[in-house]
């Protein structure tokens, strides 16, 4: 058995870096050791060469056609994780007089606004604090003097999910880390999406940056280059040397999502898989989601044992059973299994069945 048969025999619902199809395992593999048939490594080609040029092409094209981008939206892959943008968002688009609005619904969500506040007014405009972020909260007012109203889309740790964009004149900018192409929207009504690669994109190292250029340049403070959007527009994200190998695993997968039908079809997957997983666990007195039903994740199904003590029996059942990832956020607990879109049906066919069983012996 080779290494990829073995690897492929784990059922992989991490929640990030996470899952990626077969396909990019092995051919990121063999483009290691000859990317191309050029007698070169995909880690030592140069990235100012046609070489790396035409991934980065091709891999903002594919996101430009995936996500039916408009001719005005540039498309960036940038170092630094999402946590990066969460200062870099505010430093480019917040004046200090200004204000933005965030909505607090996660983990992710309380740490941009942190980092947000350090350059300007920040307006909160509703939290789901009070219920530990268990659900998405609703009826909430934009102050339409913001520059930007922020949120998170997918709230990975908590396991909730927005299902409508919020209807609103002011720009909207969302962090849409854990579901970005796992679903079809409008991603032309987004002024600026960003999200790190690691779940939906590709490899962790790399953040795909989705803005309108218009929006930029209209803040009073010096930038330094690498945070200036409007240079690394300018400079095609290689102002400096760009993370090629994240970046081209950015690309093999793109180039899998689109050969399996592109968002729409994967869309239809990943509700099938959402709808089994949940389905089961509503079915099973022994499991209980923990989050409101109508803010349920596709992506992060978060739930906890009704009995506490049967909580490592069931981790340990999994591990036995080759299935990894299913331990819930540290901060949080509980458990967790990620669906991202490289996780095929028959692991959650397998994780459902392992369910029952379990639910059999300790129900
Ligand atoms: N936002 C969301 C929604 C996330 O899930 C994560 C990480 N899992 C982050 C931001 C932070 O990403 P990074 O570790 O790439 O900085």
């Amino acid at each position: 058995m080779n290494t990829t048969e073995q690897m492929i025999r784990k059922h992989n619902f991490n929640s990030g870096p996470s899952v990626l199809p077969k396909e990019v395992f092995e051919e990121a593999s063999a483009s290691i050791l000859n990317f191309n048939n050029t007698g070169l490594s995909i880690l030592e080609i140069g990235h100012r060469t046609p070489l790396f040029e035409n991934v980065l092409e091709e891999a903002v094209s594919l996101v430009k056609e995936l996500m039916h981008l408009d001719s005005d939206k540039e498309v960036l892959f940038l170092h630094g994780g999402a946590t990066t943008q969460f200062f870099q968002v505010p430093m480019n688009l917040l004046d200090e007089q200004a204000k933005a609005a965030y909505l607090d619904c996660g983990t992710w969500g309380t740490k941009a606004i942190k980092e947000a506040k350090l350059f300007g007014n920040v307006e909160m405009v509703a939290s789901s604090k009070d219920k530990n972020y268990t659900y998405i909260p609703k009826g909430y007012t934009i102050p339409e003097d913001a520059v930007y109203f922020h949120y998170t889309s997918n709230n990975t740790i908590e396991g909730t999910q927005m299902h409508a964009i919020p209807e609103t004149k002011v720009p909207l900018v969302a962090d849409m880390s854990s579901d970005i192409l796992s679903y079809n929207m409008d991603f032309n009504r987004f002024a600026l999406i960003y999200a790190g690669a690691q779940k939906n994109i590709g490899a962790a190292g790399v953040n795909l940056v989705i803005l309108e250029k218009d929006m930029l340049g209209k803040v009073n403070r010096k930038l330094p280059g690498m945070m200036d959007y409007r240079q690394h527009i300018e400079h095609h994200s290689m102002l400096n040397t760009p993370p090629v190998f994240a970046i081209y695993v950015c690309l093999l997968t793109l180039r899998w999502l689109k050969k399996r039908g592109g968002i729409s079809a994967i869309e239809k997957v990943n509700d099938r898989k959402a709808k089994l997983l949940y389905d089961t666990l509503d079915s099973l007195p022994v499991f209980k989601p923990t989050v409101a039903r109508e803010d349920r994740s596709k992506m992060n199904v978060v739930f906890i044992m009704q009995n506490p003590e049967l909580e490592k029996p069931f981790l340990d059942l999994c591990k036995q059973e080759g299935m990894v990832g299913v331990k819930g956020h540290r901060s949080v607990g509980g458990l967790r299994v990620s669906l991202y879109n490289a996780l095929e049906m028959e692991s959650v066919e397998a994780l459902v069945s392992l369910m029952k069983h379990f639910a059999q012996k300790h129900g």
